[in-house]
């Protein structure tokens, strides 16, 4: 473990200025005003389109009192400021899964954060409670790239080449929950950033191989901290017969990397990482493991939203954090913790875009039709497909 660094106090303001900024006011403008407005869920009443600030705020409130212990608010890490203060309960996706499967009396589960969480959400509830997406928009990029037709035709190839009876199918929490399923059907597992090392150890365990979707960069960041050669690992590129390999190199892989990755965290470069340290010695360094591996190898330190969290709060006064992860829980983690030094290493660094499309216009929306008695944009996962992905899931809660 590398050793944690101090700064001279006198640069925390240079810091400051060139920390990017994020959606830190809680006077929320309007829905009508917001850009990508156009891209998301529209059914949602005029009237809301226009509400902002401090009256937002007020009404999300009085709905939020009215509905009491009905109602369970849960909000991502990466959820803009004017969101995550409504929540009950607030975590990265394991956290939210795991609260999920325990909070059996709420009737209602709200979930600020994107689609796949919110299914996830819904296996792991019980019958009688309704998971809820105030915006049926907030979607993933990184999940988007594992088209489940594509994850099929990929898993029905290795059966063809007789290599999926030693092939472990293993699913990012970052995927639809038909993926999920298809990973429960055939004795595999979810996870998330907090436990990948350990699914994989549980995965390999049982059989030789991986299959790693959607995010190529937890899974090749993971096999590298397992000791697995780079050269072990392939990446399937889903529009090449057999991902572009040959059935030996295949047979011969330890872990088959998709081709996916996060638009976020793809942002974070090793040339960063040089520029603060040269600009800020002491600087201590710490990245998500969806970074690539370079950006991974050349920071001091990597974990999930949870560890990064952590490893921050408990770090000693007057330390200083360049972090590479989503700027809305870099920014918290920074008001939280004001007797250190944390920034984000992208000084130009937008938010998770879809995160952002909850917008509390929305949750006004939803909690309000539910003290009226009515209900939208109530998540369904097929049962089918529920009954499969909750095994895969299950599995997960399992391996720490
Ligand atoms: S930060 Fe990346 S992986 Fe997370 S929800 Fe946004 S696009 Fe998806």
């Amino acid at each position: 473990m590398a050793t944690m660094r101090f700064i001279k106090p006198d640069l925390k303001w240079q810091i400051d200025n060139i920390a990017c900024q994020n959606e830190v006011s809680l006077d929320t403008a309007p829905l009508s005003s917001e850009p990508g407005f156009l891209l998301w869920q529209k059914d949602i009443p005029k009237p809301y389109w226009e509400l902002a600030g401090q009256e937002l705020s007020q009404r999300v409130r009085a709905a939020r009192a009215k509905l009491g212990d009905k109602v369970l608010i849960l909000g991502h890490h990466y959820q803009r400021e004017d969101i995550i203060q409504f929540a009950d309960l607030k975590g990265d996706s394991f956290k939210l899964a795991k609260w999920a499967s325990e909070q059996q009396d709420a009737e209602y589960i709200v979930f600020c954060g994107v689609h796949f969480m919110a299914e996830a959400a819904d296996v792991l509830s019980q019958p009688h409670q309704k998971v809820l997406l105030p915006n049926m928009a907030a979607g993933c990029t990184m999940a988007d790239m594992a088209d489940p037709d594509d994850v099929n035709d990929c898993w029905q190839q290795l059966s063809d080449l007789g290599l999926a009876g030693d092939t472990m199918p293993v699913t990012y929490m970052n995927s639809t929950a038909s993926l999920k399923a298809l990973c429960g059907r055939n004795g595999g597992i979810v996870c998330t950033s907090s436990n990948a090392g350990a699914v994989l150890e549980w995965s390999f365990a049982q059989r030789q191989r991986v299959l790693f979707f959607p995010d190529q960069h937890l899974g090749r960041n993971t096999g590298v901290k397992l000791g697995i050669p780079l050269d072990q690992m392939l990446v399937w590129d889903f529009d090449l017969p057999l991902g572009g390999h040959t059935p030996e190199a295949l047979a011969a892989a330890r872990i088959i990397l998709w081709r996916g990755w996060c638009s976020v965290h793809m942002r974070f470069s090793v040339q960063q990482i040089e520029a603060t340290r040269a600009k800020y010695p002491g600087v201590n360094v710490l990245v998500h493991p969806e970074c690539k591996l370079e950006v991974v190898q050349a920071a001091d330190y990597n974990g999930s939203t949870e560890y990064i969290h952590k490893m921050i709060t408990e770090a000693p006064a007057g330390s200083v954090w360049a972090v590479g992860t989503e700027i809305n829980l870099v920014s918290r983690i920074a008001r939280e913790n004001p007797d250190k030094t944390v920034f984000c290493l992208d000084p130009v660094v937008c938010p998770c875009s879809t995160m952002y499309r909850i917008h509390p216009a929305y949750l006004c929306w939803v909690l309000e039709e539910l003290v009226e008695g009515r209900m939208h944009n109530h998540l369904i996962v097929e049962p089918e497909t529920a009954k499969w992905a909750k095994v895969a899931l299950d599995r997960m809660l399992t391996v720490h």
